[in-house]
């Protein structure tokens, strides 16, 4: 089975790609004028931001960007388009031939380029007696799309690239997170020879099941020894399978021209000074294969926060990982959102020493874990040697462990015999320590009797 997506994002930028409308409108047809609305003599001008955007993605999937770049008008009638053609890329999109690596595997990029949204046409009224209404508002604003190779090999798959891509790019250029609900890609499905082109799905959901129901429809055809014929479908998002749509166009019909109004941009110096910053998964992917931690508990930690990110690397600075990485995961990863606003340099020490003290055995665990959780509550702390908590728990451990003499003799048969010094000390404390503290704090106190 081969999957091939082409990726439509919106650049959050404030300003739509050819005019100084504002891509942010309340009411319909808010955010129109002259140029996004395509009115004879009216000039448009290319949005520097989006494009600068559109590089810096094009630059994270590895594409090759040329010296010169143009636009091209794409020609075809609907209402939603009021100057009959859309200004997109055509034979010069900014970047060719790149790479992405996902779950360890690389997906190739075929293309990376920029175009205007049309306006949105919207029907009212019940059957038989709707009409239309045309809200101008999405004319103009930033798209750039993402072409991949046919490299996906299930609808999973394809849903988990995207998902992670979006993460990458909102990251990189700041995109909102409604991105997954209001992604729109087309995709291309063939489990057998011929391929067949799913157009407008919105969503990552949808991208997973409308996939997932062609590759059923292909796959019961070929068994039944049919034909699936090269077509353009759609996916019915309430009946959640894809149906023939009318749409026969191939590229060679829209006629394209190069856009004269906009000329030609030379960007391969703008495209060079651009450099891109560590993104999430990669910088999970760095983490996993640097400090020899699984790929699931990086991407744990980096998604849970760049802060708590940079927190571990820190401590494995001087910590072996292995260490390090319960410590991150549980108490600090737990409590990190009340955590993170405290967070400054002496805080980090003091992390730091806990978690060192912990684990050289300097305090037990529980006490380590204690102390991380009062100073989360922004409680005053003792961060170094013997704590109030652990004395205490020690001293009632001895205290029992010196009247009852026969559970030390017994432990030495049968570790359960702790179960008694576990039940004496919960029930003085009320529950204060867990059990497992108890059983650390009597074992060491037993290795030193036995
Ligand atoms: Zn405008």
């Amino acid at each position: 089975m081969k999957i091939g997506l082409e990726i439509h994002l919106q650049l959050p930028t404030s300003s739509k790609l050819f005019c100084s409308c504002s891509t942010s409108a309340n009411e319909p047809n808010d955010s129109i004028c002259p140029i996004c609305l395509g009115f004879p003599g009216s000039r448009p001008r290319l949005n520097r931001k989006a494009l600068q955007m559109c590089l810096l993605i094009t630059k994270f999937v590895g594409c090759s960007i040329p010296d010169e770049t143009w636009f091209s008008r794409k020609t075809y009638f609907y209402p939603d388009l009021p100057k009959n053609f859309q200004i997109t890329q055509y034979d010069t999109p900014i970047g060719r031939d790149g790479r992405v690596r996902t779950g360890g595997k690389d997906i190739r990029i075929t293309r990376v380029h920029l175009e205007e949204d049309p306006g949105k046409v919207k029907r009212v009224g019940k059957a038989g007696e709707e009409v239309s209404l045309i809200d101008y508002n999405r004319s103009g604003i930033p798209l750039v799309e993402i072409v991949t190779a046919p490299d996906l090999a299930s609808p999973e798959e394809a849903r988990e690239f995207t998902s992670d891509l979006l993460l990458e790019l909102r990251h990189l250029v700041g995109m909102s997170d409604r991105d997954e609900q209001n992604v729109r890609v087309d995709a291309n499905v063939s489990v057998g020879e011929e391929r067949v082109e799913i157009k407008n799905i919105l969503g990552l959901k949808n991208l997973e099941r409308g996939l997932a129901s062609e590759v059923v429809r292909q796959t019961k055809m070929l068994k039944a020894g049919k034909v699936v014929v090269r077509e353009t479908r759609r996916f019915d998002e309430e009946r959640k399978v894809t149906l023939p749509s009318r749409e026969k166009e191939f590229e060679e019909d829209y006629g394209y021209i190069a856009e004269p109004d906009l000329g030609v941009f030379r960007i391969g110096k703008m495209a060079a000074a651009i450099v891109v910053p560590e993104t999430p998964i990669r910088r999970a992917s760095r983490m996993a294969e640097a400090y020899g931690i699984g790929i699931d508990a990086a991407r744990q930690i980096v998604l849970t926060s760049k802060t708590l990110a940079d927190l571990f690397e820190r401590l494995c600075s001087n910590l072996p990982p292995i260490e390090v990485i319960p410590w991150v995961l549980g108490p600090l990863s737990s409590n990190w959102t009340l955590l993170e606003k405290r967070l400054d340099e002496e805080l980090r020490d003091k992390i730091g020493r806990i978690i060192e003290e912990a684990s050289k055995g300097a305090i037990t665990k529980g006490e380590g874990r204690r102390r991380l959780t009062a100073m989360v509550k922004g409680e005053e702390v003792q961060d170094s040697g013997v704590g109030e908590g652990e004395s205490e728990l020690t001293s009632i451990v001895v205290a029992y462990l010196d009247e009852n003499p026969s559970i030390v003799s017994d432990f030495r048969e049968n570790r359960r015999a702790a179960n008694s010094v576990i039940g004496h000390v919960m029930r003085t404390t009320k529950g204060r320590f867990s059990a497992a503290e108890i059983l650390e704090a009597v074992t060491r106190e037993m290795q030193g009797r036995l």
